[in-house]
């Protein structure tokens, strides 16, 4: 058996995903795609265009009818890829506390999900793909060969994103940012269509007390693994 053709990666806010796909992507050539700037992108469009998170079917139509352009990176400026919506440049201001914080009401909805998840599925099942996300082996990839869910604590969590914001230059508070990531955890894991959880295939890493070179070096073992067939 060679390297899975389908690598899918769940997880809550913070658990380290994108940094292990995209460094696990680089190693082996594959793409890697994290479907929460997809959620994020049709957030900040529903702020751009004034329509209010509670309506519904506002926000469903947008995910359905604006097409959120993914490309390889145009500026060095840490990004790991450029995001344009209608011409603008919003690579970064999905990033924003205001999306952080709205994000999750507007990933509750079945017909924002439906759009972007067709859009999901169609760049997964074109193969080599390490894919990031919620629900990727549960709903939008459920063959993926090898299914790997990151968990760690919220404090834990909280405390990388708000690293991470310093690193940018950004004002951060801790306590804000732990409240976010509880209450995003809270309406992710319990809304009704594709609900944040581990597929029953998939393999859980507690990252705790890991360092992302460890991570790695686990989701490496299990790529060997299913390389000789276990
Ligand atoms: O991973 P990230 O924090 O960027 O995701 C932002 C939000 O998008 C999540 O909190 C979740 O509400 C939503 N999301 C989702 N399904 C995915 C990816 C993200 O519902 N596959």
């Amino acid at each position: 058996m060679g390297v899975p053709d389908c690598i899918a990666i769940d997880g809550p806010a913070a658990s380290g995903k994108s940094t292990i796909a995209n460094k696990l992507a680089e190693k082996i050539g594959y793409l890697y795609f994290d479907t929460g700037i997809m959620y994020r992108a049709v957030t900040w469009m529903a702020l751009r265009h004034e329509i209010p998170f509670e309506d519904e079917t506002g926000v469903s139509t947008l995910a359905k009818n604006v097409p959120i352009d993914v490309k390889p990176p145009s500026v060095e400026d840490g990004r790991d890829y450029d995001i344009f919506v209608e011409g603008e440049d919003i690579t970064w201001k999905i990033r924003l506390p205001e999306v952080d914080h709205n994000v999750s009401v507007v990933s509750v909805y079945p017909g924002v999900r439906a759009a972007l998840t067709a859009q999901q599925r169609r760049i997964g099942l074109q193969g080599q793909v390490v894919m990031v996300g919620r629900d990727i082996g549960t709903v939008v990839l459920p063959e993926a060969e090898l299914k790997i869910y990151l968990d760690a604590s919220p404090e834990e969590r909280a405390h990388r994103r708000h690293q991470e914001r310093l690193e940018r230059g950004e004002k951060a508070n801790f306590e804000e940012i732990l409240e976010n990531v509880r209450r995003r955890d809270k309406i992710d894991s319990t809304r009704e269509v594709a609900p944040l959880k581990a597929a029953e295939d998939a393999v859980i890493i507690n990252t705790d007390n890991l360092t992302i070179e460890d991570v790695l070096a686990e989701v490496e073992k299990l790529i060997d693994q299913f390389k000789r067939g276990k």
